[in-house]
């Protein structure tokens, strides 16, 4: 059935391609950082179901306190009580944040976050513009589309919300001329962008942090991806010690087992907003700050702080982008390694060799992106590693892989990419 999809999107020669490698297989098992397929074959996650195995699939620790939790028997969802379990989990987020956030607001998904953000904003600035970046992306419910960077996502769902416009992801001129004397409600930006894993200049978000201070304009960080230590900081927005007025988080938080978010914020923000509690509420949802989705979080990070595997994520994925630039200058198909800890990027380029240059060519007009198909095939089916293709051009391949990767899998990838890549 997987064919059908792939044969509207693929020609038929690389179905052929496939088929052969053998995309018949499924995985029936996982344990931390490996999967199993049907025959037992060991291959290892550098995707963690895009982020959310942070701390590994199948965490004993996480396992066992959503099973520990069921037998207590506690009330769960008892809507206007309060939720004992997200008391302690918010409490525990909040030891991590930057100063000024200290109130904490929970949902079920990243795209809920990123929905409750907007209506916090421009419930709080009483404005209605929202600034966000090229090529970002903060979902794809219609307010989170609204602010979507890549045309291919919005294409055919208009309207989408009015007064959302984009600047490109480290321009702080064209920021600027977006913020000043335009009342805009708020800017939102992924400290490190996700598609392509973009990185920032030095000075972009302090110098977004001042702007927006200027221009009265909230300053959201969507940390859906790069939170939890994705980066080798707990936050990524700690690699340049700014202080955002509001944080989105979501996949890594639940260990990967129960759809949860949650947006962190100044006081100031949740005071304007539960003023207006008697009135109506300004964002909820049935299921939100469940038990099950906040003891997972509780077991999660526990398990970040007793592994260390924020510390783990720098130092293995500082080997990692090292290793594989090295690699850069032995072959003239890979451009460049980039990313922070756990979020890493191999983009690939046209050769300037004449010959290469022609297989380039040809690879390209076969197909948009073939060639990195031509990487990750072999990764998957060869060397037991599953990765994925992103990026704009469709020329990078991904790395998200789960934090708790051991020197001994940092050299079992960086030798399957030295050897597809020959
Ligand atoms: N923001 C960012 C930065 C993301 O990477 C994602 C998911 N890829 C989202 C928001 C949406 O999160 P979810 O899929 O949990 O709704």
């Amino acid at each position: 059935d997987k064919f059908d999809l792939y044969e509207q999107h693929l020609n038929q020669q690389m179905v052929r391609v496939l088929k052969t490698i053998g995309y018949d297989r499924h995985y029936k098992r996982a344990l931390g950082q490996y999967l199993y397929d049907q025959d037992d074959n060991e291959y290892l996650d550098l995707l963690s179901g895009f982020g959310v195995f942070a701390v590994g699939r199948n965490h004993p620790t996480v396992i066992s306190a959503l099973k520990e939790t069921l037998m207590l028997e506690l009330p769960n969802l008892v809507q206007l009580d309060v939720s004992v379990l997200s008391g302690l989990l918010a409490q525990e987020i909040l030891k991590t944040t930057p100063d000024n956030i200290t109130k904490m607001f929970f949902c079920n998904s990243g795209t809920e976050a990123v929905e409750a953000a907007i209506k916090f904003a421009r419930y709080t600035t009483k404005r209605q513009k929202i600034v966000f970046c090229e090529h970002g992306y903060h979902g794809l419910t219609m307010g989170a589309l609204s602010l979507n960077g890549e045309e291919i996502f919005r294409e055919g769902f208009g309207p989408l919300l009015p007064g959302c416009s984009s600047v490109p992801f480290n321009d702080l001129i064209a920021l600027e001329k977006a913020l000043a004397g335009k009342e805009v409600a708020a800017f939102i930006v992924e400290p490190v962008q996700g598609k392509g894993v973009n990185l920032p200049d030095a000075n972009y978000l302090p110098e977004v942090e001042r702007l927006c201070k200027q221009y009265g304009t909230l300053f959201v960080a969507d940390e859906v991806q790069t939170g939890l230590g994705r980066t080798g900081k707990f936050w990524a927005i700690e690699h340049w010690n700014v202080q955002p007025d509001m944080i989105c988080m979501a996949k890594a938080l639940s260990g990967g087992f129960v759809p949860v978010g949650g947006v962190a914020m100044t006081q100031k923000i949740m005071d304007t907003v539960y003023n207006r509690m008697d009135r109506a509420v300004v964002h909820g949802s049935t299921f939100a700050k469940n038990n099950m989705a906040m003891a997972a979080g509780l077991a999660t990070l526990h398990v970040m702080a007793d592994e260390k595997l924020v510390e783990n994520s720098a130092k293995i994925g500082s080997d990692i982008i090292a290793s594989l630039n090295a690699l850069a200058g032995k072959y003239e198909f890979l451009k460049e390694a980039r990313g922070l800890g756990m979020m890493i990027a191999i983009e690939f380029q046209s050769p300037k060799s004449l010959s290469l240059k022609a297989a380039w060519a040809m690879l390209e007009a076969a197909n948009k992106g073939l060639f990195c198909q031509m990487v990750t095939i072999p990764l998957f089916k060869d060397q037991r590693i599953l990765t994925q293709v992103a990026g704009h051009g469709m020329n990078v391949v991904k790395l998200l892989p789960p934090l708790n990767l051991t020197a001994k899998d940092r050299d079992h990838i960086v030798q399957a990419f030295d050897k597809t890549i020959a």
